[in-house]
């Protein structure tokens, strides 16, 4: 049956000049953002078919195609509210890890306390009128409310799957500080949050904060491969990116939106092993190879980066691709199974800890 279909995640509208630059690399050979004319573009090397595959999409193919019958669940899924004494400990030692669904997580690194890419609306979608996109669940499992002081909110990119106004404004309050890639403070300077809270990276640039507990989280910027925008036209005027999280004991990786690159095997070399790699693992489609990973990619992303166990995430809550809802899930878990990679499947609003 065709249905009308607009892929609000814009991520996936890879339909620009990908690759239209040389490949760009620092002195020591780490993958660099290319910045021209205003906007960003993915410097290293891709698969040239790939690219020309996507270039060949129509955009009415992309609104007016067949989506799986099972590509959102036909009843509201199940997930935990989070219990905020489990997730942020007043021990402080320890990782202890919430996922909240699709790429929003709660997470405490030794004593640091974190949120990653919080969106906590039931909604996303920047173009209400001609497609919404609800929750898989009837509400997301913590709200800024019930929350404590936040340490630090990483945020990867701009798309609104992963950044909402709605959600920032309500956390301001009890955040220390927003930490992003290049160019997306204007947006949060536009919703009036404190230029003081506002602090901005590029691809290998680190910095460290100190919690509210006293302990030190250290943190580097690192390479995603992927775009960014929040409207349907124009968009890449700001960065995206991964984040490498070095607490006193433990260290974790968050791998945002990205489709596969050699960027996992440097930040793997220079910064692994983690103890958790967070990593995409839904809304992939062979008509956008270039903007997210497949399932086998992110365990191969994952042995790249040397992480102990992999935390599969963006996916489980929104339907942004045509796949069936479960298929991420499921080749994930076959593909880790074959390279002998170990899973980290928590239900959504569940606390995992690590000592
Ligand atoms: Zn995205």
């Amino acid at each position: 049956m065709k249905a009308l279909f607009l892929p609000i995640c814009l991520c996936s509208l890879a339909l620009a000049d990908e690759a239209s630059e040389a490949e760009q690399f620092s002195d020591t050979g780490r993958i660099l953002p290319v910045f021209q004319d205003g906007k960003y573009s993915n410097p290293f090397p891709i698969d040239s078919s790939k690219v020309s595959q996507s270039r060949k999409i129509n955009i009415f193919k992309l609104l007016f195609r067949t989506k799986s019958s099972n590509s959102k669940p036909d009843k509201l899924l199940p997930a935990q509210y989070a219990d905020v004494k489990k997730a942020f400990p007043e021990k402080q030692n320890g990782l202890h890890i919430t996922w909240l669904g699709h790429s929003s997580l709660l997470a405490q690194i030794d004593g640091v306390r974190i949120l990653i890419d919080p969106v906590f609306t039931n909604e996303v979608s920047p173009v209400p009128l001609l497609r919404s996109v609800r929750r898989f669940q009837k509400e997301a499992p913590v709200s800024a409310d019930e929350l404590p002081f936040i340490d630090a909110v990483f945020i990867s990119h701009d798309h609104y799957d992963h950044l909402s106004a709605e959600t920032i404004i309500d956390l301001a309050p009890k955040v220390g500080y927003f930490l992003m890639p290049a160019g997306v403070g204007s947006r949060f300077k536009t919703w009036g949050i404190a230029p003081e809270k506002i602090r901005e990276y590029t691809w290998w640039q680190e910095g460290t904060i100190q919690g509210k507990s006293s302990q030190t989280l250290r943190f580097v910027c690192t390479p995603a491969r992927h775009r960014s925008g929040r409207s349907l036209f124009g968009g890449n005027t700001t960065l995206w990116a991964s984040w490498v999280l070095i607490g006193s004991e433990h260290r974790l990786f968050y791998s945002g939106d990205t489709s596969y690159g050699l960027h996992f095997k440097q930040i793997g070399h220079h910064y692994g092993p983690f103890d958790v790699a967070i990593i995409e693992n839904g809304q992939y489609n062979v008509m956008w190879p270039n903007s997210h990973l497949f399932p086998e990619e992110g365990v191969q992303a994952n042995l790249d980066l040397h992480g102990k166990y992999m935390l599969p995430v963006h996916w489980g809550s929104f339907e942004l691709s045509t796949h069936d809802w479960r298929e991420p899930i499921e080749r994930v878990t076959r593909a880790a199974k074959e390279r002998g990679v170990l899973l980290l499947t928590p239900q959504i609003g569940e606390t995992r800890s690590f000592w």
